[in-house]
């Protein structure tokens, strides 16, 4: 587990933590459990710990990581808070994405969003450099006034402007076909939005992403169309204004 959440490399360093001796066919490992707070802290390092609370269990999961033995070596000898509040978001991070995709595994989706996301995979260039239909993202302005980073709200913004009316006209299309379907859709779109945003309070630009990224998993589409479509579901949802004021 430890190993497979660094997906290969060293956190710190970044260098691999699995690698092959010269002519070896064996692959080694090259990486150590190091804890984040440390397992004997010394009086220093207890006081300049004060301000953070030591794990109930050190040896938890949740208090461990994967380095390679020379960050290792460092973080425990030259032991530095900096490097502990930096190693904690490292593993904050590793754990939320974790529970994100036990997140993906539960959450289906309707196989209608199969079509749409083809449909914005599919636009020309042509049709792309078409001048966006007027179109007004002040709404989006409000829903995200707060708690999202002015370069990703100027994503979100930038997608509905290009694509929110082609969406819609042809989510209007499939809903002539099964109505059901699509408000089914977007009853698990709702979902998984307040699901994440339960996970991540205040964090527009992770529960985004999460949206974006569950719809890209399930549907084994582009990370990119998945951000298009998730941008059209900002704008048209109610459950995105949950929480801007
Ligand atoms: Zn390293």
């Amino acid at each position: 587990m430890l190993y497979s959440e660094t997906g290969g490399s060293c956190p710190l360093c970044t260098k691999s933590v699995l690698f092959r001796k010269k002519g070896s066919k064996r692959i080694n490992k090259g990486y150590e459990v190091a804890h984040i707070y440390p397992l004997n802290p010394t009086p220093t390092q207890t006081l300049a710990l004060n301000c953070y609370q030591a794990p109930i269990d050190i040896n938890s999961l949740e208090n461990v990581i994967a380095l390679c033995p020379s960050c290792h070596r460092k973080y425990d000898k030259d032991f530095q808070v900096s490097e502990f509040i930096k190693l904690r978001a490292i593993k904050d991070q590793f754990l939320a994405e974790a529970k994100a995709r036990a997140s993906v595994a539960e959450h289906t989706i309707q196989e209608q969003i199969y079509e749409i996301l083809d449909r914005i995979t599919a636009l020309s260039s042509d049709e792309l450099d078409m001048p966006a239909p007027r179109f007004d993202a002040s709404t989006i302005d409000r829903k995200l006034r707060t708690g999202m980073s002015p370069l990703q709200k100027h994503e979100i913004k930038t997608s509905a402007v290009t694509f929110y009316i082609r969406i819609r006209d042809h989510i209007r299309a499939l809903e002539q076909n099964d109505q059901l379907a699509v408000r089914i859709l977007q009853n698990q779109v709702n979902t998984y939005y307040l699901t994440m945003q339960r996970e991540h309070p205040g964090n527009k630009d992770a529960v985004f992403n999460f949206v974006a990224q569950w719809i890209s998993t399930r549907t084994q589409r582009s990370l990119l169309a998945a951000k298009v479509l998730t941008s059209f579901f900002v704008q048209n949802c109610e459950v995105f204004d949950v929480g801007s004021e």
